[in-house]
């Protein structure tokens, strides 16, 4: 021990005295296991949940103990967002560092992102926070950095960044790789391996994720745990989740697919038990999840979040990142689209003056060059209910064709291809308004179906106008490549679903903005089309050729009529 009476900032007796008081504060207060969710409650005003409720999931009390008690040392984590993965490593690591029967226990934490590693560090740092008064302290050498976090009696955790220089360094007893499915396989297979046995320490590596990707690095540890000699544990959100007591009714409740209502009871027998062994008093609120209701069914609301801090919009996949539901990724991309409910008759369809609408386009020349119309109802329904589908068009023929359409002076925007910057920018100086959408593919498929399981009151929430054959189509056969492992659909006839997936990210990106602003510094033709009439030529010569179009492709003649009436789907 002779490190530890060797640091400088302090006389022999102060530190002698810091230590025997850290000693005494620890060995006198660290928790058996059954002591341990009161001693967090008291200590920390922490609650582990313990309470099972989907079958074969683990809850976070009976995760932490296994490790915190080392019945289980190397341990694979699949658990959904919010679950708390990174409170509950940098708590085990809080506490096992700080434990004087451990000297010298070392960790490193290789946190997935910036983002992750910050997290990490704000729930340690809260530990420090609250035990401050008592004494927390005393058993640091130094103030915890962002980075390392040094203990008197030798102990230290780290949060490092997932790169190979930073994890080829590191020989620490523990190895918490955090959202292992962000991390690339290099860093990853730097960081595998590096816990060792040191000053008695047993090695021992935790990974945790939730599992959005297919063919990741979290399906391939989820699969082959057992073999690896890894014990798996599986959790979700509903784990976590807080009373729903008051108005909540499992009849119109959006997470009852999920829980299939036995959350309520759970929470009964949980107030229960608390009451009677005097946890809480009777009137207080239990301790049960740290997530509330109200939040978790607004993520599955809308399928998609805003990150804190970058205010940046995230689509959710609800099932695999919430529910802890393996992604699936074989067979039809779309399976969810129902053509008898999601394609609305044209003559159904009358499009408001006042809804928000634009275009989105996917370029090509032997591909074919497609231009999507949709709107937005108030009801955030999204109407996709005009296509041109052609081959061969081009350059001066798109903005010839993009031009005509403007007619509808209130077409806001239309979309591009990010991969057409130079089509993109010919456009613009043509004077019409166009942003490029840089999505990444599985963002736009993960929107799209979360908008087809939605539903307004009974009515979807995506719809495609019986005007778009062509799209139709793509929908009901886009598939993914069989053999399961690939995240991206076949590419194959996927041009509509293409323009379509950058106008559905557009929109959730909030970019549908009126053209007066879009239009700041690109010099405009003046546009002196107006809305056309039932007798408008303009109009009528825009039909024909589009149904020359479609004639043109696949034979269909499938007349655009105009819109007569608002449609009971809408
Ligand atoms: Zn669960």
């Amino acid at each position: 021990m002779s490190t530890i009476l060797q640091t400088d900032y302090e006389t022999e007796a102060e530190r002698e005295q810091k230590y025997r008081a850290a000693r005494g504060l620890m060995l006198k207060n660290l928790p058996s296991e059954p002591e341990l969710p009161f001693w967090l409650l008291h200590v920390l005003n922490l609650w582990l949940p313990h309470r099972q409720v989907c079958d074969g999931h683990s809850t976070p009390l009976q995760y932490f103990c296994d490790r915190y008690y080392e019945r289980e040392r190397d341990t694979v984590l699949w658990a959904a967002r919010l679950w708390g993965k990174s409170m509950n490593s940098g708590l085990e690591c809080w506490m096992k560092a700080r434990d004087p029967r451990r000297p010298y226990w070392q960790a490193n934490i290789c946190a997935g992102s910036g983002a992750q590693a910050a997290k990490v560090y704000e729930a340690t740092d809260r530990f420090w926070t609250v035990t401050d008064d008592i004494g927390g302290r005393v058993v640091l050498k130094r103030d915890p950095l962002k980075s390392i976090t040094e203990f008197l009696d030798g102990s230290k955790y780290e949060i490092t960044p997932a790169s190979t220089t930073a994890q080829r360094g590191p020989h620490p007893n523990a190895l918490y790789a955090d959202e292992i499915d962000e991390i690339s396989r290099d860093v990853f297979n730097a960081a595998l391996n590096q816990a060792m046995e040191r000053y008695g320490h047993k090695p021992s590596t935790a990974l945790l994720s939730t599992m959005h990707k297919v063919g990741g690095l979290m399906g391939e540890w989820v699969d082959n745990a057992e073999g690896r000699g890894y014990k798996l544990y599986t959790s979700c959100v509903l784990e976590t989740l807080e009373a729903c007591t008051g108005d909540y009714n499992c009849e119109t409740c959006n997470l009852e697919p999920y829980c299939e209502r036995k959350l309520k009871p759970i929470f009964e027998e949980e107030e229960k038990w608390q009451l009677e062994g005097g946890i809480i008093s009777s009137g207080e609120k239990p301790h049960i999840g740290f997530n509330t209701i109200d939040t978790i069914r607004q993520k599955v609301r809308q399928g998609y979040e805003r990150e804190e801090g970058t205010g940046r919009v995230k689509v959710l996949d609800v099932e695999s990142e919430l529910f802890s539901r393996r992604p699936s990724r074989t067979g039809l991309v779309f399976p969810d689209f129902k053509d008898n409910f999601h394609v609305v008759p044209a003559q159904e369809i009358n499009i408001q003056p006042e809804w928000k609408k634009a275009r989105t386009t996917d370029f090509g020349f032997s591909a074919p060059f497609v231009d999507l119309y949709f709107a937005i109802t108030p009801r955030d329904q999204i109407i996709f209910y005009y296509e041109m589908v052609q081959t061969a068009m081009t350059m001066p023929d798109i903005i010839e064709h993009l031009r005509e359409g403007r007619r509808h002076t209130e077409f806001l925007i239309s979309f591009g291809d990010p991969a057409g910057a130079t089509e993109i920018d010919t456009i613009r100086k043509a004077g019409i308004p166009m942003k490029s959408v840089v999505s990444e593919i599985q963002e736009g498929i993960k929107m799209i179906t979360h908008l087809l399981r939605q539903n307004v009151d009974g009515r979807p929430q995506f719809i495609i106008s019986s005007a778009c054959p062509i799209f139709i189509e793509e929908m009901t056969k886009l598939s993914y490549p069989e053999n399961g492992l690939s995240e991206k659909p076949v590419k194959k006839d996927d041009h509509c679903i293409e323009a379509a997936r950058r106008g559905v990210v557009a929109w959730l990106r909030g970019m549908i903005e009126p053209l007066s602003t879009l239009l700041k510094g690109v010099t405009v033709v003046k546009d002196t089309h107006r809305i056309p009439t039932e007798t408008d030529e303009t109009y009528e010569r825009e039909k024909r050729s589009a149904l020359k179009v479609r004639k043109g492709r696949g034979g269909r003649d499938r007349n655009r009529e105009r819109p007569r009436g608002v449609s009971d789907h809408l």
